[in-house]
Formats: C-alpha cells, structure tokens, sequence
C-alpha cells in the first residue's frame, strides 16, 4: 500500500505545480493592478458637464437559466445629444453563446440551456451604425465576441476606448479577445493614467481602471436625467452579492478565473457605498434584472 500512496502523493503533487505554472502568472500580475479610484466628487462631475449623453438602455441577448441565478449576457447603449451612440460590451453570437453556455453548465451543474435573443448587431437594428464608440467593461469572451457580428453589419468607423491597462496587460483569459479586437473594425483609442478619464469624442463619460477581476477590468460612467450610471462588469455576478459583499467563491477566483480577492472585495465595497445614494445605481454585468429593478430601460 505505500507505493500507492506514493504514487498518490506524487501525482498530487505534480497536478498542483502544473497548476502552479498554468495560474502563478495571472495570478501575480493581477495583483499589481490596483489603480486610484476617483471619489463620488470627481464622478458627480459627469453629471455636469456640457453635452454629456441623452438616454441610457439595455439589450438582453442571452440568458440561462440556474438554480440560484441566471447567467444574462447584455449590451448597454448610450446616445448623445447628436444621435451618436456608445456601446458597452458586444456579448456574443448565436453559436458563441451555445458553446459559452455549454461549457458554464460544465462548471456550474444545474445550468439550463440558453436562450438566444440577438447579437449585439441584431440588438441593435437600426441603430447600429449611429454606433461610433465602443467599450469593453474586460476582455472575456462572453463580453467581445458580439464585436465580430458588429463589425460584418456595422463596418469601419467605430472606435474602441480602453485604458491602457485592458489595452496592454492580458491573462490566459483574455488574449485571445485583445486579439480579436485587433483584427477587428474598431479603430483604438488607448486612455492613459488612473482615476476618472474622459474623452473629447463622448463628453460625460468616464472610464475608470478597476482591476480586481481582469487586469483590463473597467467602469464606465455615465449621468442621464439626474441619475449616475455605474457599469460595473464583472466585480460581481449577482448585485444582491455585491450588495452583501459575498465573493465568487475560493475555485472561481483562483482556478476559474484568477482574480484579486482583495481588490474584488475593496471593489464591491466601493459600489455598494456608491448604490446607496439615492441618484447612483450600480449596474451588474450579468444581472439583467436587477439593472431593470433599478429603472434601466430595455433598447
Ligand atoms: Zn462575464
């Protein structure tokens, strides 16, 4: 019996340092993404500023269904007082999204099938190309790959907006989306510096490095009819676990999907602090009801 118990403890062993190697790197450097936040101040300032945009709306293009949540995949547009439009998150295609969904249920037992609305393209209709700017709230498959459909409908001529950590610092998880979005119709614009940035082209919106999740993790806020809207992205799944400042869970955050817990934690924090005021409501990537709950309305 104790060869096989050696043999046991070899493996094990082996399985962890493989894992060690495969993680160790995204893990290290997610930790070294812990850029300034702005203060309420400093954001409340988009609710002022001359030209800032107009309407705020969501487009569900997929969900699943789950014994203790539901995995929504949107798309949030904003419009300016000249009809452009800026686009946050592209979700994905029709097959993207089944094979997406296949491999949660893989993860996550109980997961049901999914249940395809639209690509951001089809979503979008008419609007699509009053769509001249883009941004991503991190580099995951199930937030970039829409972009592909967007740009077989769309075209040149939008552009991307990122901060220079999404631009620059990628993980297993992510390369393969910085990738695609360089091969794709957005034009980039990379943003430097931390705290609230801003860009001539979409007055009123701010752009915030968050880390925590991605290393390219981004909020994007913006002030309509008096309200300041926080999309979040993935700092959470669920608002109400954001809310109660409840994790992901130990596999998730370190094997799933290497993240800094700590950041994470500070992050939800910082948001539900932000949601409590009366005029600011935090957006959840992946929680379309609760972003209705909170007054969104659908595109
Ligand atoms: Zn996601």
């Amino acid at each position: 019996m104790r060869w096989l118990l050696r043999i046991t403890i070899g493996v094990l062993a082996l399985a962890v340092v493989a894992l060690a190697v495969y993680l160790g790197p995204a893990h290290i450097q997610i930790r070294g993404v812990e850029p300034a936040l702005p203060t309420e101040e400093e954001l409340r300032a988009l609710e002022t500023t001359p030209g800032g945009p107009v309407s705020i709306r969501i487009a569900r293009s997929s969900s699943q269904r789950g014994p203790d949540r539901d995995l929504n995949h949107s798309v949030v547009v904003i419009e300016w007082p000249d009809g452009r439009r800026f686009m946050i998150d592209a979700a994905m295609d029709q097959p993207t999204s089944e094979e997406f969904a296949k491999l949660i249920a893989k993860l996550s037992p109980g997961m049901g099938p999914v249940a395809f609305e639209g690509s951001a393209a089809e979503l979008l209709k008419d609007k699509l190309d009053t769509v001249d700017g883009v941004g991503f709230t991190h580099l995951h498959e199930d937030h970039v790959q829409g972009i592909e459909a967007f740009c077989a409908e769309r075209g040149e001529g939008a552009r991307s907006y990122q901060t220079l950590w999404q631009a620059t610092q990628h993980n297993l998880h992510t390369v393969d989306s910085a990738r695609q979005l360089e091969g794709s119709c957005l034009e980039p614009v990379i943003l430097q510096g931390d705290g609230l940035l801003t860009h001539s082209d979409f007055p009123g919106l701010g752009i915030v490095g968050l880390g925590g999740h991605t290393p390219g993790s981004t909020l994007f806020a913006v002030s309509v009819d008096g309200t300041l809207w926080l999309m979040s992205g993935d700092i959470s799944n669920v608002k109400s676990m954001m809310l109660s400042n409840t994790g992901k869970g130990w596999l998730y955050s370190n094997l799933f999907v290497p993240e800094n817990t700590a950041r994470t934690e500070m992050l939800r924090l910082w948001f539900a602090a932000m949601d409590e005021k009366l005029d600011i409501e935090v957006v959840v990537a992946h929680d379309y009801a609760a972003a209705l709950d909170s007054g969104l309305q659908p595109l």
